[in-house]
């Protein structure tokens, strides 16, 4: 389907369950790896009626929808208004005003206030995902095969340095009790570590 030129065709788009599906799931996981928040399996599946993923490890709430661990999240606001707006401030350089999208959208001036507001520093941060909080937990490791279980051959053509060289540096934050996230961080500096927890997790944490 072709993309949105404008904010009608936007709000006709989203209100395409599929259509919301879709971005949320480019947002949400943009390898195409669909993860639970709560526990990083993925071992999953999405429950078309109910419209909800459902995680099959053994645990605690284990259905989630398509706007947990996202900043749409604790609102009432469908996805349907949510993602025309969305789409709105990243299309529309000159803006738009409160005013109008509140009338496009069919809520208050005061509720498209408030979902501009969220959307521009999600833009900002770079992410749609809702920061971590209360006590979180943050690691790093290397991953990558280990030299002495290589062949030969393989040993002399991945293995080039001793440490992390040739492995790649990921970062892991879960939040007590709650969603787990993990990524590929390009190397293992301060600054390169704390920008990732600056991110994703919310100052005084
Ligand atoms: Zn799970």
């Amino acid at each position: 389907m072709a993309a949105p030129n404008t904010l009608q065709q936007a709000i006709r788009h989203f209100s395409k369950f599929e259509n919301c599906k879709a971005l949320m799931d480019e947002l949400r996981w943009p390898d195409g790896v669909v993860r639970c928040p709560r526990c990083g399996s993925e071992k999953v599946s999405f429950l078309e009626k109910a419209r909800v993923w459902k995680c099959y490890a053994k645990h605690e709430r284990p259905k989630f929808s398509l706007k947990v661990g996202t900043i749409f999240e604790d609102s009432p606001i469908p996805l349907a208004k949510w993602l025309p707006a969305a789409w709105m401030l990243a299309a529309c350089k000159n803006g738009m005003s409160s005013y109008e999208l509140g009338r496009a959208l069919g809520v208050t001036q005061k509720t498209a206030w408030f979902m501009f507001h969220r959307i521009r520093k999600a833009m900002q941060s770079g992410t749609f995902m809702k920061q971590l909080s209360g006590e979180v937990e943050v690691d790093e490791t290397f991953i990558g095969g280990k030299a002495r279980n290589m062949h030969v051959a393989q040993r002399k053509r991945r293995i080039t340095g001793t440490g992390g060289t040739d492995k790649t540096a990921v970062m892991g934050m879960v939040q007590r009790g709650g969603e787990i996230r993990t990524c590929v961080v390009p190397d293992r500096k301060k600054s390169t570590l704390c920008a990732v927890v600056e991110n994703n997790v919310q100052a005084g944490s």
